[in-house]
């Protein structure tokens, strides 16, 4: 009987430290024992509990901390993959304006190079045509060779995060 009074009032100081998380994992057990063969001891804990919610309420710097780390880290996930994301986008746009661009300032040029040349045998825009045709392909060609291997080397980076 004297065992039992003993452990129920060593029981009930370690209530406020079992609410608060503090108890380690054999004493908290002891308690969940004890818990449920006392009232008394569950009404206190209750009671600390209640306690304890209306402190939780004030600011608390760990638990905070560490929702905010969470909140943080997935934050900072998303934006790394819509980064990515976007990243892939301009690498995109940067080759097919590239591509582009090379066409547009290289007509003038290759008119000048061949049109003289070609006016001799064959005058006339056609051929000269046909010819910037195939180079522009070979443009885009390129453009899209760099656009697969970029896609491969990205692909393979992913793959080793
Ligand atoms: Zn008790």
């Amino acid at each position: 009987m004297g065992r039992q009074v003993d452990s129920h009032e060593q029981i009930r100081e370690m209530l406020a430290l079992a609410v608060a998380g503090a108890l380690g994992p054999e004493e908290e057990q002891l308690v969940a024992r004890h818990l449920e063969i006392c009232a008394e001891c569950s009404d206190e804990l209750e009671r600390w509990r209640v306690l304890a919610g209306g402190l939780r309420r004030l600011p608390t710097p760990q638990p905070r901390a560490v929702v905010v780390e969470r909140a943080r880290a997935q934050a900072e996930a998303r934006l790394t993959e819509e980064m990515e994301h976007h990243w892939n986008q301009v690498v995109m746009l940067s080759l097919v304006l590239y591509a582009w661009i090379l066409t547009l300032l290289t007509w003038p040029l290759f008119r000048l190079i061949t049109g003289g040349l070609l006016a001799r045998f064959e005058p006339g825009f056609n051929h000269s045509w046909l010819l910037f045709a195939a180079f522009t392909s070979l443009v885009w060609a390129t453009g899209g060779v760099a656009a697969v291997l970029l896609g491969r080397h990205r692909q393979q980076e992913g793959r080793m995060a």
